[in-house]
């Protein structure tokens, strides 16, 4: 060991007397706040990093419940839920947590944005231990962070309404009834029509992902039943499908209770799945997942599925194509990923898309991810949160309980059921 007990030993390591000192020094030297809380959650130790970032003094701090000294908040200025805060879950589940979207409120109620990560602390044998909490003052990332995603959103909001005017022009130009131009013309312009409306997707995208990072994306929450919002979709969308010769089903629970995407009458007894979210949102991650299986597939089938148990909504997208190379796979819901292959080099895209969707699940507490096999195909899972009757009833009895409209409040829960 690097400190040793011996007298001869001098300076620094005549100082660290045993390995309590040891850790004492670390701790009181790293920036990090680090809070050790046992099984009961009542708070152990308490450096000086988290003094500092918090405002409590360690000595009034230890001996209390965590819950009431680490404050948890979203962006919003909500406080976290019970089932929501860090230390609990890793309390509860005996795994690792990180979050690095929430704050801190301080002991004098201001609020600072932190990156925290709890690991399980092993208990004496055959007890259960505590947990231990690192985090950090992410101030300057979130301000730089905000500031980029400001100068991308304010960029491509510009820069769309040219690459519209100039998409305009080249319509206009390979209109037959407006504009005369021999074949060879016809060609360059029909690619210069495809590269901008290309141009123009892109911009539209930054705009969402730009959006979607500094919780700017317009969200208006309604009551969904998936069931009939998913088949509202599928048969909106099998007709992109069909004209690449592939075939759309949509399955709801068993693949015995298969729902024919061209008949939206068919009368099927189904349960009902209840979601709390913006059916835009959730349309806008069904067609992107959909058009990237329409788009890396070159023949086969898709389907769209809805399952669920008591506490969730599992819905998923899957197709018959080209698949996605594991090692791919983990960085696949990052910003600009995309798959380095012949195939997507051909296949234009942006790699923004399931960004887009990752952050638009993680808005309403849900998880997106991927199950592929290359050469075989792949299959999007989507889970969400689950409604159950008595949570749809009281989202309900909000919405008869809200007089005024205006309200902002009132956008989050504005309940209103979706049967399609
Ligand atoms: P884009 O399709 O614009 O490139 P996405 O974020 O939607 O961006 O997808 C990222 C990458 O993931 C794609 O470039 C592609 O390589 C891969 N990918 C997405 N969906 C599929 C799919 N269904 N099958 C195979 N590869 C896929």
């Amino acid at each position: 060991m690097f400190f040793g007990k011996k007298k001869k030993q001098g300076g620094l390591a005549d100082s660290l007397k045993n390995e309590q000192a040891t850790s004492d020094i670390i701790l009181a030297s790293i920036d990090d706040g680090v809070v050790l809380v046992d099984a009961r959650g009542i708070i152990k130790l308490f450096n000086p990093a988290a003094e500092n970032i918090t405002g409590w003094p360690a000595k009034e701090a230890i001996g209390l419940d965590h819950q009431s000294v680490l404050k948890f908040i979203n962006e919003k200025g909500e406080s976290y839920t019970p089932a929501q805060n860090p230390l609990n879950k890793t309390l509860q589940n005996r795994t690792a947590t990180r979050d690095s979207q929430g704050n801190l409120r301080t002991r004098s109620d201001l609020a600072v944005p932190v990156a925290v990560s709890v690991s399980p602390l092993g208990g004496e044998a055959g007890q259960v231990g505590g947990v231990a909490a690192v985090f950090r003052d992410v101030s300057a990332e979130r301000k730089e962070e905000a500031q980029s995603a400001e100068f991308i959103s304010t960029a491509s909001h510009e820069m769309r309404t040219p690459v519209a005017a100039i998409e305009g022009y080249l319509a206009l130009a390979l209109n037959e009834k407006v504009a005369t131009i021999d074949a060879k013309a016809r060609e360059y312009l029909v690619n210069a029509h495809l590269s901008t409306v290309h141009l123009g997707n892109l911009f539209q995208d930054l705009l969402t992902a730009a959006k979607s990072e500094d919780g700017r994306l317009s969200n208006h929450p309604v009551i969904i039943e998936m069931g009939g919002f998913l088949q509202q979709i599928v048969s909106d969308i099998k007709f992109t499908a069909e004209k690449k010769g592939m075939t759309l089903d949509f399955l709801i629970g068993g693949s015995d209770k298969n729902v024919n995407a061209s008949d939206g009458n068919q009368k099927v007894i189904r349960p009902l799945f209840y979601v709390h979210a913006d059916p835009e949102r959730l349309r806008e991650v069904v067609t992107n997942l959909f058009d990237n299986a329409v788009k890396y597939s070159e023949k086969g089938r898709i389907t769209v599925g809805l399952t669920g148990n008591d506490d969730v909504v599992q819905f998923r997208v899957s197709d018959t194509g080209q698949g996605i190379p594991a090692e791919d796979v983990p960085h696949l819901f990052q910003k600009f990923y995309r798959v380095d292959n012949s195939a997507t080099r051909v296949i234009g895209g942006t790699g923004l898309g399931l960004f887009i969707c990752r952050k638009i699940v993680e808005l309403y507490s849900g998880r997106i991810w991927v199950d592929s096999k290359l050469g075989q195909g792949s299959t999007f899972f989507i889970n969400l949160p689950r409604l159950s009757l008595s949570d749809k009833a009281s989202l309900e009895q909000q919405l008869a309980a809200t007089i005024n409209p205006s309200t902002p409040t009132q956008n989050v829960t504005q309940p209103k059921v979706m049967i399609q």
